[in-house]
């Protein structure tokens, strides 16, 4: 596996592998990589739309807000690197921010409207703004074939798909299920900030969204009581300070009254468990 820390470098490396007549996959993260991302990197190996893989790993400052976790966001760059080495990738992107963002640089990109404003736009204001900025960034780098992004971020997928759509990026985006720990709490770098008691407390939001699935299949259609389900069982824990429990259309967002059969709603929650913001969601499908 190569490793490329400057621009000229994966420049040289993308060049050389496009001239071979090769199809690249592209994993973007931002490290301290979980099983959850080791699945998008090997789901991206055993593509046979693809020849090359390329991860990326980079802390992106545009995304985190000012009193957010930019500065103590776990990193563990040698473990990254033997991890993304046995999953088979090609190249490692590892780019310095004075590399991805040089001095005078004022560029931002935009998906505007509900995609960016409800649920996580809600809380973390610029949030989407950064990843899609980054996004593009990256994309126009490697110019991908394929790029593999998880369903644990519901609202990054339909955010990227929408600036694929309208930006017209060559680029087929591939999603991958969550992976979760044996008692349902969804991977993410950041379950390594809780402490033993927050970590148990964790598993109240996946509960939260089986039991609210459940009641769904056993027949109620009303939004608002599905969501206030979800909301009353995350209470329950005392640790956890809800953010927000909604439930939308699928993939636009859009808010609705009733789950109508054969259409796909996201359940989406959002809590704090002391200091650590955690997300979760579940896709929610009801037949007729
Ligand atoms: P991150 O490093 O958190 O920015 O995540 C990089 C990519 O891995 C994103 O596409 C995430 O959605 C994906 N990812 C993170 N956690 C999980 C998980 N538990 N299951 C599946 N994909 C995940």
């Amino acid at each position: 596996m190569k490793q490329a820390i400057t621009l000229a470098e994966l420049r040289s490396w993308v060049t050389a592998t496009r001239a071979r007549g090769e199809r690249i996959g592209l994993v973007p993260t931002m490290g301290f990589l979980h099983e959850g991302h080791l699945a998008l990197i090997r789901q991206a190996r055993s593509d046979a739309e693809i020849d090359r893989v390329v991860v990326s790993i980079f802390v992106n400052p545009l995304q985190f807000g000012p009193r957010e976790d930019y500065h103590t966001y776990p990193r563990d760059p040698e473990r990254d690197r033997e991890l993304v080495r046995e999953a088979g990738a090609d190249l490692l992107f590892t780019p310095a921010v004075e590399e991805m963002y040089p001095p005078g640089f004022a560029t931002r990109v935009e998906v505007q409207g509900k995609l960016t404003t409800v649920l996580c736009g809600r809380s973390r204001p610029g949030h989407f703004q950064g990843v899609a900025t980054v996004i593009t960034k990256l994309f126009n780098l490697v110019g991908p074939d394929s790029a593999y992004f998880g369903l644990k971020d519901a609202q990054q997928v339909a955010v990227i798909q929408r600036l694929v759509a309208d930006l017209n990026f060559p680029v087929r985006i591939k999603v991958h299920p969550t992976v979760r720990e044996p008692d349902g709490l969804a991977m993410s770098s950041r379950n390594t900030y809780l402490s033993p008691e927050e970590r148990k407390a964790a598993t109240v939001l996946y509960r939260a969204l089986c039991s609210a699935q459940s009641l769904a299949h056993s027949g109620e259609r009303r939004i608002s009581e599905l969501e206030e389900h979800l909301r009353r069982i995350i209470r329950t824990e005392p640790r956890a300070r809800l953010d927000y429990a909604e439930i939308l259309s699928w993939p636009d967002l859009e808010a609705a009254e009733c789950l109508e059969p054969g259409k796909i709603y996201l359940m989406a929650v959002a809590a704090y468990l002391g200091r650590t913001r955690l997300i979760d969601n579940l896709l929610l499908e009801v037949h007729p």
